[in-house]
């Protein structure tokens, strides 16, 4: 059985599989690269060949237009010969939509590289599963005891309470496009919010792609549809739009506007400040402390390697309780993006 450390690599470009020939994630255009998920840390454009879910593959093409590799789409669960010595399966990750972890079985041993994962329901994606491995490739963003995501209906509720008693405001939601959008509003829906939604331009293609999918929003109306005193419907409504917006020219036009923040940092408050967010709401993609240790042993992996995040923390912890553990520290990776 060879060891994880003969047949994977750390090279510039990002993690190297060798007898595979393929790089995982890679952050700079190479001649084949195995992409876990649609976030623009991980999937780049770019490359020769791409190996991914068909509906990463998807949101690859909505995002680099023009950008046209060798495709390969692998369902979760199918078997892909990489080189005659390799063979590759994708698990769910539960991160967003297409989300994936790639399996990799090499000369009996095998390692499962997770991307970025959670443990937490996600109306909007498949739920992570557990696969046993040899050696695991974790995340680790939210590596440290004091993250704790609550459940997102309670996050929710809050967002309903505040329309109850505020009926009067824009409540601007800012949101990262993939992922965190559609799962903010398929909470919402089934918490009981059944007004339209008002989405900011740069959320519109991707929302479109997972309707695409199979996943209903309900209805909602593009922001910049409405001029001058039409703008006066989005009271009591929710707009969502990127982070970004929260504070910027164009959310300040909008009639007696809220500032709402959703993303795991918003556990810690200086965050939520930054973003000018006078509510915040926690709503994470990724798992918190107590899901990445409870992870890791249920994959009963002999090894674990720690790709970006918080690594120390969980490191040490991994040791502690006796599983062998190293930190990679991948670089190219943003902790803002979920
Ligand atoms: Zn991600």
């Amino acid at each position: 059985m060879a060891s994880a450390e003969e047949w994977m690599q750390i090279r510039p470009q990002g993690l190297y599989c060798v007898p595979a020939d393929s790089y995982i994630d890679p952050h700079e255009p190479v001649h084949r690269a195995i992409i876990t998920h649609g976030h623009a840390d991980h999937a780049r454009p770019g490359h020769g060949q791409v190996i991914a879910t068909e509906e990463t593959q998807a949101i690859m093409q909505v995002r680099y237009a023009g950008d046209a590799p060798e495709r390969i789409l692998l369902g979760y669960g199918q078997n892909h010969a990489v080189t005659p010595t390799v063979n590759l399966w994708f698990a769910p990750a539960g991160h967003v939509l297409g989300s994936a972890q790639a399996v990799l079985e090499y000369n009996n041993h095998r390692i499962v590289i997770s991307g970025d994962y959670k443990r937490h329901p996600d109306p909007t994606c498949k739920p992570f599963e557990v696969v046993q491995c040899d050696t695991f490739i974790t995340e680790a963003t939210f590596a440290l005891p004091v993250f704790s995501h609550p459940k997102l209906e309670d996050e929710m509720a809050k967002v309903l309470r505040s329309l109850e008693v505020f009926p009067e405001r824009t409540h601007l939601i800012g949101v990262y496009a993939l992922g965190k959008c559609q799962r903010v509003m398929k909470t919402l829906r089934q918490a009981g919010y059944e007004k339209p939604f008002y989405l900011h331009g740069a959320l519109i293609s991707l929302t479109e792609l997972y309707e695409g999918c199979g996943y209903d929003f309900g209805e909602w109306i593009p922001a910049s549809d409405l001029k001058g005193k039409a703008r006066e419907e989005m009271r009591g409504k929710v707009v969502l739009a990127p982070p970004s917006t929260l504070a910027d020219r164009w959310s300040r036009t909008l009639p007696d506007m809220l500032p709402i923040m959703a993303s795991g940092w918003m556990q810690i408050r200086a965050r939520a400040r930054q973003r000018r967010a006078e509510m915040a709401l926690i709503v994470s993609d990724h798992a918190d402390w107590q899901d990445l240790i409870t992870t890791v042993e249920e994959t009963q992996a002999k090894e674990v390697w720690i790709t970006h995040g918080r690594t120390d923390a969980l490191e040490y912890e991994l040791k502690r309780r006796g599983i062998k553990a190293k930190a990679l520290d991948l670089i190219g990776r943003e902790e803002e993006v979920e």
